[in-house]
């Protein structure tokens, strides 16, 4: 008999960490992504687009390794020279100090940007770019997939790995109840990201800094990681969760303005900008988790996963991905 066809929406690292984890079982999947590659919120931009200078992470800066899993998938990407700790000073700006920070962990990134270790999990999979999926529905024998608004395909299971808030959306009303009730607890904090590239360099003593303010949380030299081929000073400056929701409407020219005068104040002496670029995350950071490793639905054989699954971590994203794919296989 030949196997069930799989969809998998989203190659963030929850989508394809389910599909790396099905192809080593020798399952084949088709990864849909409406983005150019894959990653999700562990993205680089490179700006000036017409000449690139400065590199910023402006999604997820770096992150950590627990589990067994895990490491195995960083281990192997650090072999291919995907992934390498960041050997940063850390930082911690207090009210009337700027101190050391100690951290016991170490924190990984990707080579030459966040990225990567995604794409090097991506790399035996059959993932389609430019396909945002815009509906999905179940005809009580299997899944049509519509995308961009007009192709369709069709599943016999379909795992979603998206923000839990974007998954209503594609069922045009008719989410099922199951999923319903295990994305209700659910809500990601947004995030507003500074980017700002310096022609000279700041002269601040950390790379990496926790910041006690009520709009900043973190700012980090993203060229100290290593790999990056862009040497001047590129900082991405993070809003904290509280200030990035109260200024969600707000443009990102009134944001990149608001932001920078922070920093200047927090950081003085601060040169001007050679160049600068804000970006709002609306799902960011899980603050309330399913509490669950994934969701999936025997008889609708449907299933999700993310970070919304446990925590705000690219581990947990990684976790509730494999979780999926063994719920896959066992279905099989
Ligand atoms: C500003 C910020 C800072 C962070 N800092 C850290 C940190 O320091 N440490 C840490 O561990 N984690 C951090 N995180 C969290 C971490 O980035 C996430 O937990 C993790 O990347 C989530 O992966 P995911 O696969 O679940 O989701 P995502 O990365 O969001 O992937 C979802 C994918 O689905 C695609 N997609 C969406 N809709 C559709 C559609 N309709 N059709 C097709 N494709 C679609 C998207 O393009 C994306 O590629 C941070 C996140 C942000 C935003």
């Amino acid at each position: 008999m030949s196997q069930p066809s799989i969809a998998i929406v989203g190659a963030g690292i929850a989508g394809v960490a389910c599909a790396n984890a099905l192809a080593a079982e020798g399952i084949a999947t088709t990864v849909y992504e409406r983005a150019g590659g894959v990653g999700g919120r562990l993205a680089t931009t490179v700006l000036p687009e017409s000449a690139p200078a400065y590199a910023f992470d402006h999604g997820a800066q770096s992150f950590n390794v627990r589990s067994e899993a895990f490491r195995r998938a960083v281990d192997a990407a650090g072999r291919q020279g995907s992934v390498l700790p960041w050997p940063a000073r850390w930082g911690h700006r207090t009210a009337d100090a700027l101190q050391a920070d100690s951290r016991d962990e170490a924190r990984y990134v990707g080579l030459p940007g966040m990225g990567a270790l995604v794409r090097s999990l991506a790399a035996p999979l059959d993932v389609r770019f430019g396909h945002a999926v815009t509906r999905v529905a179940h005809d009580g024998r299997r899944w049509t997939i519509e995308r961009n608004g007009t192709d369709t395909a069709h599943a016999d299971i379909i795992a979603l790995a998206l923000p839990a808030p974007e998954l209503p959306a594609l069922f045009h009303g008719a989410t099922p109840i199951s999923l319903q009730e295990t994305i209700a607890p659910v809500h990601y904090a947004p995030c507003w990201a500074l980017m700002m590239g310096f022609a000279q360099p700041l002269g601040l003593p950390y790379d990496g800094i926790r910041i006690d303010d009520d709009m900043l949380a973190w700012a980090a030299r993203d060229n100290t990681k290593p790999g990056r081929v862009m040497v001047d000073e590129s900082w991405v400056v993070h809003a904290s969760p509280g200030w990035s929701a109260a200024h969600a409407h707000d443009t990102p020219e009134q944001v990149l303005h608001a932001m920078h005068a922070r920093f200047a104040e927090a950081f003085p002496g601060t040169p001007e900008p050679d160049l600068m670029a804000a970006h709002l995350w609306p799902h960011a950071l899980v603050e309330q988790s399913a509490g669950m490793p994934c969701h999936w639905d025997a008889a609708a054989r449907l299933g999700a996963c993310g970070d919304w699954c446990e925590g705000p971590r690219v581990e947990a994203a990684f976790l509730s991905g494999v979780a999926l794919a063994a719920k896959i296989a066992e279905a099989l």
